[in-house]
């Protein structure tokens, strides 16, 4: 314990360590690239030194400063090819390397014009060719002393390589006035060392202190545009990548923008709790991440959304893609010992050919992921033009919708479905109505999907069984009343008992409820539906498989379900696909349900002659407009009404 602790002190420190290291090493290369800064400064400088040597060997007429002065040309010359081949600004070239290049050239060139000045002292030229030089040289140590104050080595190294010769000079001739010019250089190498330190480390700490900003500012921004929980890009990351891309982009490119939604993810989040939901949506973006082609982005846009952003060569490819996407997200995930049935639906969109903008693009697929869902989840849907009509009156049910009940707007419609051997209703079946007082008479088939979609199909779905309750306790005894159940009705929490308090409430025998449920429900073997028909039936509401021959008519769940009732589609009965096949499979249906001891109702049936055939196949009772559509509660009982009266008369013949 104690020695992991030590050593995690000491990683901790040799991080530290290394991230002032690379930050020093920053800093060291911005100051020595100041080095390499305005040349022009450098070639003064070189150009002064190798005239004012010429003059003082012309004037002297001494050689050896005519030798200098060649050295002088070569040094400077040899200094401005070396500095045109390396530039700070090209990161393969190291420092160290600048650095050496840089001291090599100012060391020997500092060098060679103190020597120059020393000469003219040692040789005891003329007195305005000593000053010449002497000035010349320290005028040009002070200076790029200061200039070179970022690399103080290199500046005092200089400063006394031009000093150092001259002093020897002053004191090999020891005259009075120049071992004063030796003291004076004396005094002038440390107060030069302290002003260049000084200004070094004022340098130093303002280029440190703008690197640490700048990194901050670079990490703040890096971190604004990443999600927490999976690390992929969010939206700001999204649209930064976007912009940047459309400038990038070529006349032929497409870009492809996938908008992925998880399925059912709240119901992930609710029943297991936020902590397995975030390990969900990190393990997805991973899978994400694996199939997003080169070149992609994927980003997550809070909740259980994400974004793919990426080139593709056409749309067929981008169908892969999303192909890619189901495949790779359904593959089984195991979150803290728990497998989870994970699915997706995708919205897709192509720049230039669906937007040309990323606004547009962003919406497009967003309406097409929206299309995805409506169509039934796990889907991919790519975008038409079509789809915006379609959307707007979408999004304008889905918010009328639950203030609908409240305005009154909606009502129950009742249709008939008559025994074929009396001619007698049998049941009413509760068909609901939506009375828009814009759009006019809104059909089911129209918003029940909208109200599956978000939930208020349960508020929906209690109300209607209440009204058809309240509605069959006015009729004879022998008259039922069937309701139709969503699936997602039944799988919400406290479904059965919203059908109970019905019951009650309206005072109504359980036996005289019917609710027909589709075999959509069975799809995926729910623990809730099989207790929601269990409760039910030990009560004695009865159940009725409607829409039979649609799905996938399995008899697994006749069997183990107890079903009263089996309504085949009106597909069979009605419409252009009917004859001798649809025939026999209403004939099949009905011998299984007099086997079973179950009625067959035919739906859909329209003419006398239906009414033959599906009797004659063995259907035991029947619904469609030949009898009557649906209609308000109080024609309804008009309707029974009328039949009572009917058999009065026969009874009194009797
Ligand atoms: P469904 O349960 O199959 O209801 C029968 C549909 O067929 C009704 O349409 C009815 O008007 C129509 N129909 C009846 N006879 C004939 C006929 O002879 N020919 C033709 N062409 N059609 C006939 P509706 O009322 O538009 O309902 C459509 C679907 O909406 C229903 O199909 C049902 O799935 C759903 N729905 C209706 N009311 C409710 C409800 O209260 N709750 C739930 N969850 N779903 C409902
Ligand atoms: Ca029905
Ligand atoms: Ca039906």
């Amino acid at each position: 314990m104690g020695s992991s602790a030590t050593i995690n002190a000491i990683k901790r420190r040799l991080s530290v360590r290394s991230s002032q290291d690379t930050l020093s090493a920053r800093v060291r290369r911005t100051l020595v690239s100041t080095l390499y800064t305005q040349p022009a400064s450098l070639a003064i400088g070189a150009f002064n030194g190798v005239a004012s040597t010429a003059i003082a060997a012309w004037v002297s007429g001494e050689h050896i400063l005519y030798t200098g002065c060649i050295l002088l040309t070569v040094i400077a010359m040899a200094r401005v090819v070396a500095s045109l081949g390396l530039s700070p600004d090209q990161t393969h070239t190291s420092t160290q390397k600048l650095e050496l290049v840089y001291e090599v050239g100012a060391f020997s060139y500092a060098f060679v014009l103190g020597g120059i000045a020393a000469l003219t002292i040692a040789l005891q030229t003329t007195a305005s060719v000593e000053v010449l030089m002497i000035a010349n040289a320290t005028c040009y140590g002070v200076g790029i002393c200061a200039r070179n104050a970022g690399r103080p080595t290199i500046a005092m190294g200089q400063l006394c390589l031009v000093c150092f010769p001259i002093m020897a000079a002053a004191l090999y001739i020891g005259s009075l006035a120049l071992l004063a010019l030796f003291v004076n250089m004396l005094l002038l190498i440390p107060a030069m060392a302290s002003i260049t330190l000084n200004v070094f480390k004022v340098l130093r700490d303002s280029i440190a202190s703008a690197e640490t900003s700048a990194r901050m500012a670079d990490k703040m921004q890096i971190l604004a545009r990443t999600d927490v929980v999976t690390g992929l890009a969010n939206r700001a990351g999204l649209n930064h990548v976007m912009v940047e891309s459309m400038m990038g982009l070529k006349g032929d490119q497409q870009m492809a923008l996938i908008w992925i939604d998880l399925d059912r993810f709240k119901e992930v989040n609710d029943l297991l709790g936020h902590p397995i939901g975030d390990k969900v949506l990190a393990e997805v973006a991973n899978r994400l991440r694996e199939v997003a082609p080169e070149g992609a982005t994927v980003a997550r846009f809070g909740g259980d959304e994400f974004v793919l952003y990426g080139p593709v060569e056409d749309r067929r490819e981008a169908e892969r893609l999303a192909s890619e996407i189901h495949i790779e997200v359904m593959r089984p995930l195991r979150v803290d010992g728990r497998s989870l049935d994970v699915r997706v639906s995708l919205g897709v969109a192509l720049m230039p050919d669906d937007a040309k903008d990323i606004d547009t693009l962003m919406q497009r697929s967003d309406l097409a992921l929206y299309h995805a869902k409506v169509a039934g989840r796990s889907q991919t849907s790519f975008f038409n033009p079509n789809m915006t009509r379609d959307l707007v009156r979408r999004r304008e049910i889905e918010d009328e919708l639950r203030s609908a009940i409240m305005r009154d707007e909606l009502s129950i419609y009742f249709q008939p479905i008559i025994h074929l051997e009396t001619g007698k209703i049998h049941t009413f079946e509760a068909l609901v109505r939506w009375f828009h007082p814009e759009k006019g008479e809104l059909r089911p088939d129209e918003f029940i999907p909208v109200a599956e979609e978000t939930g208020v199909i349960v508020t929906l779905g209690n109300w209607i069984t209440a009204q058809a309750a309240k509605a069959c306790a006015q009729w004879p005894e022998h008259v039922s009343v069937a309701v139709n159940l969503s699936p997602m009705q039944i799988r919400a929490p406290g479904a059965a008992l919203g059908i109970i308090n019905a019951l009650r409430e309206a005072n109504l025998d359980p036996h005289r409820l019917e609710l027909e449920v589709t075999e959509s429900l069975f799809v995926d073997d729910n623990h809730a539906t099989a207790a929601f028909i269990e409760e039910l039936s030990s009560r004695g509401v009865r159940f009725a498989l409607d829409d039979f021959g649609t799905g996938y008519s399995s008899l697994g769940y006749i069997n183990s379900f107890p079903f009263s009732k089996i309504k085949v589609d009106r597909s069979f009965v009605s419409g252009p696909n009917v004859g001798k096949k649809t025939d026999a499979i209403i004939r099949a249906v009905a011998e299984l349900g007099s086997q079973l001891d179950m009625d067959i109702v035919a739906e859909g049936i329209e003419t006398i002659d239906q009414v033959h055939a599906v009797r004659e196949a063995g259907c035991t009772l029947g619904q469609g407009y030949y009898f009557s559509r649906a209609v308000p509660d109080y024609l309804a009982a008009m309707l029974l009404t009328q039949e009572s009266d009917d058999d009065k008369p026969a009874r009194a013949q009797a």
